[in-house]
């Protein structure tokens, strides 16, 4: 570990030439090189000594400040706190809960008698691998520390023996529960963004190096053109498909995943047609633990399973119609990630089809295009999302878990960041949250650093230079009052031609410090005006 946080010092201070606040790399590529070159080395092995320690802690602190300061191209100063959400960079310690949670994540994707997973707790999912240990001793990894409300009980009791009693039995109970290893300790990470223990498995033995790819049975189709050419090739080919249909041999079918923003439940909707006269719709409730990705490919699947059902003997085509692009391309690999097990049941489904010389279309369909068969199944979909009966087919999907780390992630920094003493005043009045994307856009890294030395207050203007013992007086020449961010940016009266100039073309009717550093348009008044008028610079003091 120490020679990790060295190694990575090492490509920091080889990549730190790269750029310095004037010239150099811009923003968004010294951050991706922070992270992509220093971060990945200094975090080996995270999972396998994290917990908690402070002393660690702080070293990382350390060389992620440097980077920062380096990144933003900010003053010594600066607030740390305030350099970590400008950059969209946790903090060390947001990170390693990140990865250690990951971590859990990926143990619960080994297959079944991996030497990693044969070493987890008995109940960790989604198998049982038969580690039975002393669970009055132990602290399984879903059970929390519960020590305290022993002591209260006896207080009132006086006798001798039963005092001693009482010493006796308060040593038993206060006795901790040891934790079993550190994978235990990371696997108690994520016990409790689980609301059940069914989650969806991955299974080795469904990607045997012969299973034919859906590819191979299915024509799958996902249009290059936009949005609104794709709806109206669409509605050709399925008026040329209904022309032929006299005989209801072709099978029609559209499908859907819906989600419930007022109650987080998921829903699949199917529409299956053979003539737009005779219609029939499905819907499913998938419960609070998925994402519309899986909806969408549970859908898909269900819709082979009614077009088998429903199959008469002169049927010779399918055609299945999703409006989901990801749970499309998704089905065109086979990779052992989330979503596997649809691959698997739809290839046993086209198999099934092929023997009977069936043939398999599934296309994408632009959604909100007024096409029939995709708002009918959108309806069901949403339908789905009331039903008071959730499917015992339902799961909890690691697509779920997976955001679910990441909002854990930014609660923590979000609740380090509200109690944080170094936010900065200054930066702290523009109320801004913890994210894990940076959205500026790109500028040349001058006016980056100049931008985010005007949002800190910690930059090339007098009222900072002046905190230095006989300095500049902090005084603006020209208007005659204190030089400082709020003056440059809104009063100074030697810019106010190129602010007026440039409020008319940004359409900013009213001018604040808020409204400058809070939204996007005022971020991109911000870089135009400080390229024109160079302030926050070295050599604009000089
Ligand atoms: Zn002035």
């Amino acid at each position: 570990m120490e020679k990790k946080i060295a190694d990575a010092t090492r490509v920091f201070h080889q990549i730190a030439r790269l750029s310095n606040t004037e010239r150099g790399l811009s923003f968004q590529a010294m951050r991706q090189l922070y992270i992509a070159c220093i971060v990945s080395i200094a975090d080996f092995g995270v999972p396998i000594w994290w917990n908690n320690q402070k002393f660690l802690l702080d070293k990382y602190q350390k060389l992620q400040n440097l980077a920062l300061r380096k990144i933003l191209g900010a003053f010594k100063t600066s607030p740390i706190m305030a350099m970590e959400l400008e950059a969209a960079i946790p903090p060390p310690k947001v990170r390693f809960n990140k990865i250690c949670m990951n971590y859990s994540l990926r143990i619960m994707q080994l297959f079944k008698n991996h030497p990693i997973r044969t070493r987890v707790s008995t109940s960790f999912p989604p198998y049982n691998n038969g580690n039975e240990l002393d669970w009055d001793k132990y602290l399984d990894w879903n059970e929390k520390e519960q020590d305290k409300d022993m002591e209260i009980v006896e207080l009132d009791s006086d006798s001798q023996q039963e005092q001693r009693h009482r010493k006796k039995r308060r040593k038993i109970k206060r006795k901790k529960k040891k934790i079993v290893s550190q994978l235990f300790r990371i696997t108690s990470e994520i016990s409790e963004l689980l609301p059940s223990l069914k989650i969806e498995k991955i299974k080795q033995k469904w990607n045997s190096p012969w299973s034919q790819s859906l590819t191979s049975l299915i024509d799958i189709q996902i249009s290059e053109l936009d949005k609104e050419k794709t709806a109206i090739l669409h509605h050709e080919k399925v008026q040329k498909i209904l022309l032929k249909n006299q005989d209801n041999s072709n099978a029609i079918i559209y499908t859907d995943g819906s989600k419930n923003e007022q109650t987080n439940k998921l829903g699949a909707g199917v529409f299956y047609t053979t003539n737009f006269v005779k219609n029939q719709c499905f819907s499913w409730n998938l419960g609070a633990g998925m994402e519309v990705f899986d909806a969408e490919l549970f859908a898909i699947e269900k819709a082979f399973k009614i077009a088998w059902e429903n199959k008469q003997l002169n049927t010779d085509k399918v055609w299945i119609f999703s409006d989901s692009q990801a749970a499309i391309k998704r089905l065109k690999n086979s990779s052992l990630k989330a979503g596997q097990y649809y691959v698997q049941s739809i290839r046993n489904w086209s198999k099934k089809f092929k023997d009977k010389a069936i043939q398999l279309h599934l296309e994408w369909v632009p959604g909100h295009m007024n096409i029939r068969g995709n708002d009918l199944a959108d309806k069901a979909a949403k339908k789905g999302t009331e039903l008071q009966y959730i499917t015992p087919e339902s799961y909890i999907s690691l697509a779920f878990i997976k955001r679910k780390i990441r909002e854990k992630g930014l609660i923590k920094w979000n609740n380090i960041w509200s109690k944080s003493k170094s936010k900065g005043k200054h930066y702290n009045q523009f109320e801004c949250k913890p994210k894990w994307k940076q959205s500026a856009s790109t500028v040349k890294k001058q006016v980056f650093s100049s931008y985010f030395q005007l949002k800190t207050g910690h930059g090339y203007f007098k009222s900072y230079l002046n905190r230095a013992p006989d300095s500049y007086p902090d005084i603006c020449f020209i208007c005659n009052t204190k030089e400082n961010p709020e003056h440059l940016l809104l009063n100074c009266k030697r810019y106010s031609s190129i602010r007026n100039k440039i409020k008319i073309e940004k359409q900013l009717n009213q001018l604040s410090l808020k409204i400058l550093f809070s939204s996007k348009q005022g971020q991109d008044f911000l870089f135009e005006y400080i390229r024109q008028t160079g302030i926050a610079t070295r050599k604009n003091m000089l």
